[in-house]
């Protein structure tokens, strides 16, 4: 008897670990697509949508987040696990606390633009951050318009190229480059990074023409729609492909984890690292640096560089 009610109690603990990790065949799976508030839409398996509530102490739940739902005595169905994720993006608030913004993204399209001039600082931090999500990413330079037939405006091209990193010119206005820009998106799950104005929200309308997405001109007056709630959404595109857009994403401050070796988020700086003489060398001031010595002949940019020392800097200071 009391082998046989040992052997259910172990049962239900495997059932409530299985429901915790989400991964028993019992329980509807599905992906976030939309998140507001406490209210969450899962797109399950088969397609349908289903609207549903949070349980308590699951921790923080983004858009792109496949997730293990079950039936409740209401309609509104309970998200009872995060199933394990790809990555994470998130960024810093204005306190310092991080904040997820998407899940499962395998894209993030750092969006800059001829005007605002571009943060090459800010551009570093993003691509660290994806580098450290294992997250591909390509930069996007728009308003292209306005570059007066400049072939590599701010240098970009030559500093990311050989890097790797795709950089594409883009106008909205004049469509040009608009083509190779939805050439980046089918089979992708992607997000649009970049400071307010360089025209996320013109590119996101240009790719969802149905959809209501505020552009600057139209909300300006007022910065109303600057402030309000939007959802966060994850968008399949006509082009094919998926965005997800949310109002977390517009200009963030993107999440550097200090516990990972920062030189790991610059490429041409990881590829290096074992050539320094020696094998915990922080390319600082260190003798036989291969990566200052990189620098110096014009191998590695200066803005590159003076991005990692600042990187290096802030993380001394936290
Ligand atoms: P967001 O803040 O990044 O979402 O930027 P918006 O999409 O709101 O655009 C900011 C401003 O830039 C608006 O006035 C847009 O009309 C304008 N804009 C967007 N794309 C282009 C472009 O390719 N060329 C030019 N000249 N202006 C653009
Ligand atoms: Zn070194």
């Amino acid at each position: 008897m009391s082998r046989r009610r040992l052997s259910q109690q172990q049962q239900k603990r495997i059932r409530q670990n299985q429901a915790q990790r989400g991964d028993s065949n019992a329980h509807p799976q599905g992906r976030v697509v939309s998140h507001q508030g406490g209210q969450l839409l899962v797109e399950l398996a088969r397609g349908s949508l289903v609207e549903c509530r949070i349980k308590s102490n699951l921790g923080s739940i983004v858009c792109g987040d496949r997730v293990a739902i079950e039936a409740t005595a209401q309609k509104v169905h309970r998200v009872i696990a995060i199933l394990p994720r790809d990555n994470l993006l998130q960024r810093v608030d204005g306190f310092g606390q991080t904040r997820a913004i998407a899940a499962n993204i395998s894209q993030l399209i750092v969006c800059l633009a001829i005007s605002p001039e571009p943060n090459l600082y800010l551009l570093d931090q993003y691509l660290v951050s994806a580098e450290q999500q294992r997250i591909a990413a390509c930069i996007l330079l728009n308003k292209i318009d306005l570059a007066d037939n400049d072939p590599d405006p701010f240098g970009l091209r030559k500093i990311y190229l050989p890097l790797d990193y795709p950089v594409i010119h883009s106008s909205v206005k004049t469509g040009a480059g608009m083509d190779e820009f939805s050439r980046l998106l089918p089979g992708e799950v992607s997000v649009l990074g970049g400071v307010s104005g360089v025209g996320k929200s013109s590119l996101t309308s240009w790719l969802l023409p149905g959809e209501e997405i505020k552009i600057a001109s139209i909300s300006s007056a007022n910065e109303e729609g600057r402030h309000t709630t939007r959802a966060s959404r994850l968008y399949v595109l006509p082009s094919g492909g998926e965005l997800i857009d949310t109002p977390g994403v517009r200009g963030f401050s993107p999440f550097i984890d200090d516990s990972r070796p920062l030189a790991h988020g610059f490429r041409e700086i990881r590829d290096l690292a074992g050539a320094c003489r020696f094998h915990n060398c922080l390319h600082l001031n260190e003798p036989r640096c291969a990566v200052i010595a990189a620098v110096s002949t014009g191998a590695i940019a200066e803005s590159r560089y003076a991005s990692y020392l600042k990187m290096l800097e802030q993380r001394k200071t936290t």
